[in-house]
């Protein structure tokens, strides 16, 4: 018999489960809205296609930390928009920013606190490198953000139960709730970090997908010397598949040794990026005027489409966060409780996703996939794919958009999609009460 054992595998998110269900009702025929998939859905912009058909020749390894001229145009793209120090000799590009974020916690000591609800890598890419988890729940009614006050209380929390909390995740724009923190409120996590001597990773890769008026800032700005910046062009750029991350290291000895150290673990694991991929990312991040105003453009649209059904929701009174960047929505259905679980027994967000799909055909994940209370009953509603099943759809909503109609005009003419989940809320909320 053959007697070698796997390890536990780490935790899969259920939108595995969720996507073997959409494919077995599409089987048979059925039509679901698909909310959820966290991905980008507009068509690759010309000039960054035509950059990656100019170089796909390009076949030698790269250096491990990237191309140079593309860590040079990354530390001056974000010198320029952001308004942070980065040093092209602090810049890494990686396979996706999950690579970074994981070769950054590997790199770094020390525990980890993480404000939930959360993405759901971070947990499992501290497990992976063997490291405790302090998690620090967030309140709707404080818009999810993490206080200083949580902090300090997260922080002592860990120490009594004797983990040596080091690394403070954040993330903003924030996946699942779409909330993106305020200048003032980075300046005094920023204090209260640099008090404690802690570092935070955090995750900007919903940085350009900010609707627009309010631009995003990063906590680099308040606490330079101990923020590791991630991003990369999966958002903004709709090109998750293409995995291409950055991080921008803080300056100084500490930076010096992190860069050294997540390069050597890149080169252990995945290298570089793929080459042809590095060669257009730097017309990506070349500030070209074009680019530009696509990513403003897509930007606009994520807004048009969340300020809709956010403002649906409001109307059904259903609690829910206002999103200010990314592409999605974090409602529960909390007010409910009582309805669903006497007439559905519907009794956790998870029950709740499942009842979504089986009876209303909406794929969608549950708020305790992202490590909220299930009892809470939220779910992340990402819009991206009611307007861009495919590229077709994504040129037809830009098109429309370049119109400028009326927000409600522009979505019946190119997301009517999104006009019909709209529609099931109210039908869904109302059989509710
Ligand atoms: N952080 C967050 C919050 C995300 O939602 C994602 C993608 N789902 C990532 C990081 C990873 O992005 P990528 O590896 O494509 O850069």
């Amino acid at each position: 018999m053959f007697t070698h054992a796997v390890k536990p595998a780490p935790k899969m998110s259920s939108t595995l489960a969720i996507n073997a269900k959409v494919s077995e009702l599409e089987a048979e025929g059925e039509s679901v809205l698909q909310l959820g998939f966290g991905e980008a859905r507009f068509p690759v912009h010309p000039k960054i296609l035509a950059a990656l058909k100019e170089h796909a020749t390009a076949r030698s390894y790269l250096s491990v930390s990237g191309l140079p001229e593309l860590r040079k145009k990354v530390a001056e793209y974000y010198r320029r928009r952001f308004k942070i120090n980065a040093d092209p000799a602090r810049v890494i590009v990686g396979s996706g920013s999950k690579s970074l974020l994981f070769a950054a916690l590997y790199a770094l000591e020390g525990d980890v606190l993480l404000p939930t609800p959360s993405w759901v890598s971070y947990e499992t890419q501290a497990q992976l490198v063997g490291k405790k988890i302090h998690e620090i729940p967030t309140r709707r009614e404080d818009n999810y953000y993490l206080s200083p006050a949580q902090l300090r209380a997260g922080l002592k929390a860990a120490r009594q139960e004797r983990q040596s909390p080091a690394v403070l995740v954040l993330n903003s724009p924030h996946n699942p709730t779409g909330v993106m923190y305020p200048p003032k409120l980075l300046a005094e996590l920023a204090e209260v970090a640099r008090e404690e001597d802690l570092i935070v990773l955090s995750d900007e890769i919903y940085a350009l997908t900010a609707y627009g008026t309010v631009p995003h800032v990063s906590i680099a700005r308040y606490y330079p010397e101990g923020t590791v910046v991630t991003g990369g062009l999966s958002k903004h750029l709709s090109l998750g598949g293409w995995r291409l991350g950055v991080a921008i290291l803080p300056e100084g000895e500490f930076g010096a040794q992190l860069q050294q150290s997540m390069a050597s673990i890149a080169s252990s694991i995945w290298t570089t990026p793929a080459a042809p991929v590095q060669y257009a990312a730097v017309t990506a991040y070349s500030d070209d005027p074009d680019i530009d105003r696509y990513v403003h453009t897509c930007a606009c649209i994520h807004g048009l489409v969340t300020g809709y059904l956010y403002g649906v929701l409001q109307s059904l009174g259903v609690p829910c966060a206002k999103p200010s960047g990314g592409f999605y929505l974090y409602p529960s259905f909390a007010p409910w409780r009582e309805a669903l679980a006497r007439r559905h027994n519907v009794h956790t967000s998870q029950q709740l996703a499942e009842f979504l799909l089986d009876e209303e055909h909406i794929a969608i994940l549950p708020g305790s996939d992202f490590g909220d209370d299930p009892a809470e009953l939220t779910l992340r509603m990402s819009t991206s794919y009611l307007y861009a099943l495919n590229d077709e759809e994504g040129e037809k909503v830009l098109a429309t958009y370049a119109r400028n109609l009326q927000p409600f005009d522009f979505l019946k003419q190119a997301c009517p999609r999104v006009l019909e989940m709209g529609e099931r809320l109210k039908v869904f909320v109302g059989s509710l009460v």
